[in-house]
């Protein structure tokens, strides 16, 4: 059995059960060692200090590891993402001149625009408009090429999947999966699966699952009526009885997800008033009739429920339908909630839903639209992570990836600082009221957003009978010089996965 001892480092040690977030001051305890036998964490602790590490040091089969003063994280587990959209999005790129399709997707995922050849060749032009779907027609009623929100889920993400090739598919995946190891992770949760993309994530396990944890929400997109909606929950409720913690931990369905709404920046948001620049308002995607019976499902049938709620008055919706129809104990929980009302804020804890955050959506350098869209009252209302969390809902960091970039320090720094990433000269700061405490966010993008998934047993934590998943990292524990910190190596079940070159 191969065991190694790893030594001489700053082991980090949360302070905190998974499930409950450290204070915003807390300072985390760092160990200085641990014994990794096979693909778990045996004991942690110091050499001197603990008789079982220190016995370790003597034995010959033990291989030793000199940490050298490094830090050592649990493996970033990544929150929120979209492992197949990430995998294509490099697809896209490539912009063609010679009239071969082509298909473009915003940045942010809600809006594609496909020129003539593409919206044939989609076969676009038999789509039905659906509810909270926006296809742009010219006067014959003919699709221009531009498709958003609903319309955008329904049609073209699952026709990109479906033309990619079975072989592009799993590469995709592979190429994810290489990518995250290089950032830091050994989990993903991903959210938006669908058929295309489960079909090749099937196909890629026959060969042999790479080194990732991924716990994927079936993502239900608005039908045409309340039997096609349900429908889509009862295929999640088949295949999280086929493939979950126990008949496969590291690439399962844990739940549902829906898309409630849009984005602010798009004016797609469901906002409680209206838009402050042109005074329209919006609604969400879904209304609470229709959203109700898929919530109240599929927590029937023991599924995990995951909302995008993003604007204040969908925020409010989402949690008026868990709070009537979802169980606390399979941990509901609400996507972005970038918008909300203090006393929003404050019940997510109160109905034990986790606050599932992306802080390189709260990043300055992005946000450069929103005082004049929603006025600069609302904007002091903006990702209100303090609030989430002195309410008690635990806290789950994810990175939206590819609609944002995926590295995990670059996330916690926004978190922490709320400051920009993405442009670091900015010197603008948002909310910064809001922001999390260092060990409280470092909590958030291991154990919390493994607690958010159920796999806070394995994952997510240096502990004995943990995983042997963790990353060792030269930083100095700092939330302002988190930017100069550096991922060294990734190791997922007690083998170095990743090694900086
Ligand atoms: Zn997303």
């Amino acid at each position: 059995m191969p065991s190694t001892l790893f030594a001489n480092g700053k082991i980090f040690l949360s302070g905190v059960k998974p499930g409950i977030n450290p204070s915003p001051t807390s300072q985390p305890t760092f160990a200085e060692a641990f014994l990794v036998e096979d693909d778990k964490i045996v004991a942690v602790g110091s050499v001197d200090k603990d008789s079982a590490l220190h016995r370790a040091l003597a034995m010959p089969h033990v291989d030793f590891v000199d940490l050298a003063g490094k830090t050592v994280l649990p493996g970033f587990v990544d929150g929120h993402m979209h492992l197949m959209i990430l995998g294509h999005a490099k697809d896209l790129d490539d912009l063609d001149p010679l009239g071969r399709p082509i298909l473009i997707d915003t940045k942010d995922l809600h809006f594609s625009w496909a020129n003539t050849a593409a919206v044939k060749d989609m076969g676009a032009e038999s789509w039905a408009d659906v509810p909270g779907g926006i296809i742009e027609r010219d006067e014959d009623g003919k699709p221009t090429g531009v498709f958003g929100e609903a319309a955008n889920i329904t049609y073209v993400w699952p026709y990109l999947a479906s033309v990619a090739s079975m072989e592009e598919r799993k590469g995709a995946i592979k190429a994810a999966v290489k990518a995250y190891h290089q950032s830091g992770y050994t989990g993903m949760v991903d959210m938006a699966m669908d058929e295309g993309a489960w079909e090749a994530m099937l196909a890629l396990k026959e060969e042999g699952w790479p080194d990732m944890r991924v716990a994927c929400y079936w993502l239900v997109k608005p039908g045409r009526n309340e039997a096609e909606n349900l429908a889509q929950v009862e295929r999640a409720v088949e295949l999280a009885g086929a493939y979950n913690a126990e008949t496969g931990p590291d690439c399962r369905i844990v739940g549902i997800k829906v898309i409630c709404d849009g984005i602010i920046d798009a004016c797609t948001a469901g906002l409680s008033e209206p838009y402050a620049h042109d005074g329209t308002g919006c609604n969400p995607l879904w209304t609470k009739e229709e959203l109700e019976p898929v919530v109240k499902r599929a927590d029937e049938a023991g599924l995990q429920i995951a909302l995008h709620a993003i604007g204040d008055a969908t925020v409010t919706m989402v949690l008026d339908a868990l709070e009537k129809y979802a169980s606390p104990a399979r941990r509901p929980r609400v996507e972005h909630i970038e918008l909300t009302s203090e006393a929003d804020a404050e019940r997510l804890g109160r109905l034990g839903i986790t606050a599932s955050i992306q802080p390189v959506h709260a990043d300055p350098a992005i946000l450069k639209a929103w005082p004049r869209l929603l006025g600069e009252h609302r904007c002091k209302r903006a990702f209100a992570y303090r609030e989430f969390a002195d309410g008690g809902a635990p806290l789950a960091l994810g990175s939206d990836s590819p609609t944002a970039p995926h590295c995990p320090l670059g996330n916690v720094y926004v978190g922490t600082t709320r400051k920009s990433f993405r442009q670091p000269e900015i010197t603008t700061t948002v909310n910064e009221h809001f922001a999390l405490g260092l060990c409280e966010a470092m909590a958030g993008a291991t154990q919390g957003a493994a607690y958010s998934c159920f796999d806070e047993h394995r994952v997510g934590r240096l502990a004995e009978g943990c995983k042997a998943d963790f990353v060792v990292v030269d930083m100095v524990w700092d939330k302002d010089r988190l930017m100069e910190a550096k991922i060294e190596q990734t190791w997922f079940d007690g083998r170095k996965v990743w090694e900086k070159k």
